[in-house]
This record gives structure tokens, sequence and C-alpha cells, in this order.
């Protein structure tokens, strides 16, 4: 018998808001909000339901068949301008992942320049709906492939001390433009922590990693 699998979808997004702004945006990582919004009611036309992240997790562990279509929405970086599009989405009772940053959570530091604004502490604090979920992007947004073994687990063991007090807080690492290694993946897997890639694909049953794509 022939296992009818539909895949799960999960995309990544990074700014999603009414107006570009190219002091503190790129392109690449921007989407226009009414976009987003269209694309979004538009796969839920097409039969699509959006679930959380660990939903999706579970999912990929246990379904044989899965006739459904799913999909879960993540955000990477821990942006301020969330604060535009989360209301939305809880309006809509949409699930999302967002994968944060520790160190720009103190409102001072920044990863390119001075002008991002990403959420302070106290605000990704009290983003507590059900709805959400908070994964690990790493202390800072460092190429796990690039860093040295003890780093890697540095960054993981800092960001992870902070983000498990959050009580959403889900053992999941996006990896900062996707890129890891052997020894990354393994430190991951000795802190329990699921590996998530953005690789384009899309997932059918659980391995070792969860894969994204962008939302087109
Ligand atoms: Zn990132």
């Amino acid at each position: 018998m022939k296992l009818r699998l539909q895949p799960i979808r999960v995309f990544c997004l990074n700014h999603v808001t009414k107006e570009f702004d190219p002091a503190t945006m790129y392109e690449c990582d921007w989407m226009q909000i009414d976009e987003f919004k269209n694309k979004v009611m538009s796969l839920q036309q097409s039969g699509v339901e959006f679930i959380s992240l660990t939903e999706a997790h579970d999912k990929l562990q246990h379904d044989c068949f899965r006739r459904k279509k799913y999909a879960v929405i993540t955000f990477d970086d821990g942006y301020a301008s969330l604060k535009e599009i989360l209301p939305w989405l809880e309006e809509q009772h949409i699930p999302a992942a967002l994968f944060v940053n520790g160190k720009y959570l103190d409102g001072k530091s920044y990863r390119n320049n001075p002008q991002e604004k990403y959420l302070t502490k106290e605000e990704l604090f009290t983003l507590v709906s059900p709805l959400l979920e908070i994964g690990s992007h790493g202390w800072e947004h460092t190429d796990a492939s690039q860093m040295a073994q003890s780093d890697f687990d540095h960054s993981i063991n800092r960001n992870v001390d902070i983000l498990s007090t959050h009580p959403r807080y889900i053992p999941f690492h996006a990896y900062t433009w996707g890129n890891r290694n052997d020894s990354s993946n393994q430190i991951l897997r000795n802190h329990s922590i699921i590996p998530i890639l953005v690789d384009g694909e899309k997932n059918y049953i659980n391995q070792t990693h969860i894969h994204r794509e962008l939302l087109k």
C-alpha cells in the first residue's frame, strides 16, 4: 500500500510590515503586510491549515497518513517589526514560532547597524499567547558553520538560559542562514534541541531536522 503523506510546509519570514524601511531592512527579508495576508489566506482557501511548529513536529514523527495539508509560520531574528503582524495572526488564530537572539533583547545591541530594532526582553516576555512559540536563533546572529565547537555550544547555552524561562519556549534552533556542520548538529542533539534549516524544502516525515522555505 502506498502511503499518502501530504507535505508540511514551514515558512521562514523576517520583517512583515506595511512600509519597507531601507535603513533597517533588506528587500530579501521583507514582505509587505497585505501581500503576506493575501498569501496566508489563499493557502487557507486551498485547504491548508496553519498549525504550530510543535504540532507539525509531532505529526512528522507519528503520521502514517496525512491527507490534509498543513503549514507553519515562523519568523527569524525577533525584530521589533513583529509587533505589526503578530496581532493579525492572533486574530486569525494562526500559530507562529519566533526564533530569537538573546543578545539583542537588551534594547541596545544590534546585528548590522544601530538603527535595527529588536523586541526587548520585556516585550518578548509579554508574548505569552498559546498561539506563539519561542525558539533559539543563537546568542548572536553568527554562522554556526564557521564557529568553533565550544563557541557554538556557548552560544546555545547562553541563549537557551534566557529563552527557556519564557513560558512559550520550545527546544528548536533555527540556524542563522541555515548554515551548520556536523559538530553543530551534534551539539544541538546533546541539548535535545531540534535543528531547523532554510533550504527551500518541504517536510514529509520526521528527519533529524525541520526544513523551511520562503513564502513566495
Ligand atoms: Zn536570522
